[in-house]
């Protein structure tokens, strides 16, 4: 412009220039814009599948995973592998461009001088693959222990009572500090890596740069190349050098995205619960049979020896025995919570496989001795199974839990949000809600596991009662753990080491005199001694302690 004095030039430059910065300006957010929203899409579809896999994995899944490893894969592994997927393509996109672009520059400058500048550049692959493969594991173990000191703080909130009680602080803040270490170690492990690569890359590169400037150097002196040709061949290699180092900071980030897609995947892949062979059933007509089961849990010796049990439409048959005996993993086998090792479970004659895995859950209602209350309404807890229920049948199934007195009582009556966050409930207060939840369900197969466990004595006769109205007309499992509430069933089964040791009514196992009529005599021995205990007033239990003032309201109301 200025040796020629081409004004019509000058005045054309600035506009161009706010035009090429303009353009510039609109892209860049585009590309923020963009890349940013395709991978917030991702982390939400990844989110979504990670529930979606969730829901669909057996019950023995948990039975082996901290539910706070599991949790931990929602926000870490989803964040880091959304950073690499978007930092990570939008980088490789423009530096890879950029370099490309250079590259060819470079090398049409000159070819000679390139092939020196770039003789280093295999030299530098080898060594970033293997610091590449170093991050993503480190990654990898990293998030895996970051889920480890996730479930170990978990248990400090959740048990923190037990800790408190037992005074175990020092105890949870030394194993916690042992875990934090560790992850500090790996995460500085990867930290150096990381910090290494990019100088590594620096280092080697300036090699090649040194070979070319000597070599080019002394060609210009000897009169092979001209200085302006020489200084831009330099140039080229010096903008060469920047997106070169973005890229290898970029594959820093994309690695540890990696170990996280791994971790991720690895969940994702998990196999899911068997859904059966799609045979729907409406209904139970005749009976559901166990056909010589063994069952062990994975990778354990079987806790389950050839059972053989049959539930008649319409009967109650309960389970009896020591715990540990295996009454609880029998009852898990009628909604397949797992299939038997050997031998079958049989609806109807139907192998329990065979059948649609939620037509076969739709059959059976469980309530268990562990309650779990979802944070939300009491109503909405107990409309649990059946979310169209209307509030008369969800009154309905409360009254006949024994509920009903006691959720009219909360603050908000209905519409109190209990569960974890919730207003707490005292064991027996939960365990009605189960049961409640369980009537309005209206399955034809009832599991009651230990349903009672959490109830005083008192409770249980009233809500026991309203079970064995409900029982009527249903097929019932029941596992008791007071031995007189189950009189009445059809059939007793004594379950001792994963066997059936002892079947009959209650009349025909007491006149057999055997392990349980021995059980029935335990039990009331311990509850003569119960009743005149040494020293009542001091010793009762805390949980009673909460049930009572309540309960005697409850009780009181007409
Ligand atoms: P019960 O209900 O009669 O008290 P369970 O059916 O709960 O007995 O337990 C039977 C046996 O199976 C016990 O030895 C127990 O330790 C074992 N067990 C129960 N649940 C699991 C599990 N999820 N994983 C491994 N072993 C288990
Ligand atoms: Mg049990």
């Amino acid at each position: 412009v200025f040796r020629a004095r081409d004004e019509r030039m000058l005045h054309m430059l600035p506009p161009a220039i706010a035009l090429v910065f303009l353009v510039r300006a609109a892209v860049n957010f585009g590309q923020a814009w963009l890349g940013d929203s395709v991978g917030e899409g991702i982390a939400y579809d990844l989110r979504a599948r990670l529930q979606d896999a969730v829901l669909r994995l057996p019950v023995s899944f948990f039975d082996r995973h901290a539910s706070a490893t599991i949790a931990s894969r929602l926000a870490s592994d989803v964040a880091l592998v959304r950073q690499a997927l978007t930092d990570g393509a939008a980088s490789a996109i423009r530096d890879l461009t950029t370099l490309v672009v250079l590259l060819v520059v470079a090398v049409r400058l000159d070819s000679v001088l390139s092939a020196m500048a770039f003789v280093v550049l295999p030299a530098i692959v080898f060594p970033l693959q293997v610091l590449s493969r170093r991050l993503r594991s480190l990654s990898r173990r990293g998030l895996d222990r970051m889920g480890g000191l996730s479930a170990l703080l978990l248990e400090s909130v959740q048990g923190a009572r037990v800790v408190k009680a037992f005074g175990m602080e020092e105890h949870e803040r030394r194993r916690f500090e042992r875990e934090n270490r560790r992850l500090l170690a790996l995460h500085l492990k990867a930290v150096r890596i990381g910090a290494f690569t990019v100088p590594m890359v620096e280092a080697l590169a300036a090699v090649g740069i040194a070979a070319a400037l000597a070599w080019g150097g002394a060609s210009v002196f000897e009169g092979g190349r001209t200085a302006g040709g020489f200084l831009a061949f330099m140039t080229t290699l010096a903008l060469i050098y920047e997106p070169f180092k973005k890229l290898t900071r970029t594959n820093n980030l994309v690695q540890a995205g990696l170990g996280a897609a791994e971790r991720l995947f690895a969940l994702l892949d998990e196999p899911a619960e068997a859904m059966g062979h799609g045979l729907v059933v409406q209904g139970l007509r005749h009976s559901i049979r166990l056909e010589n089961v063994s069952f062990g849990y994975e990778g354990r010796p079987e806790v389950l020896h050839g059972i053989d049990l049959e539930l008649r439409v319409g009967q109650v048959v309960a389970l009896v025995g020591p715990s540990g005996g295996g009454k609880s993993t029998i009852a898990d086998l009628l909604p397949r919570f797992h299939d038997p090792t050997r031998g079958r479970v049989l609806v109807d004659g139907l192998d329990a496989r065979e059948l649609d895995l939620a037509s076969l859950r739709s059959l059976v209602a469980v309530v268990t001795q562990h309650t779990f209350l979802f944070h939300d309404t009491a109503r909405a807890n107990i409309a649990y199974g059946r979310p169209g229920a209307s509030p008369e049948e969800v009154v309905a199934a409360a009254r006949a839990a024994h509920a009903h007195d006691f959720v009219e009582a909360l603050p908000r009556g209905y519409d109190t949000v209990v569960g974890e966050q919730g207003l707490q409930l005292s064991g027996g207060e939960r365990q009605r809600l189960a049961i409640a939840r369980a009537l309005l369900k209206d399955a034809p197969v009832l599991v009651l596991d230990e349903a009672t466990s959490a109830l005083d004595s008192t409770s249980e006769r009233l809500v026991q009662d309203a079970l064995d109205t409900l029982v009527q007309g249903r097929t019932t499992l029941v596992i008791a753990h007071r031995l007189s509430t189950i009189r009445r069933a059809d059939r007793i089964l004594v379950v001792d080491g994963g066997r059936i040791v002892e079947q009959g009514t209650h009349e025909e196992l007491l006149a057999a005199g055997g392990r349980y009529r021995a059980l029935i005599e335990a039990e009331e021995s311990g509850r003569r001694g119960a009743e005149h205990p040494p020293g009542a007033e001091g010793g009762s239990g805390q949980s009673a302690k909460a049930d009572q003032p309540r309960e005697a309201a409850a009780e009181a109301r007409p």
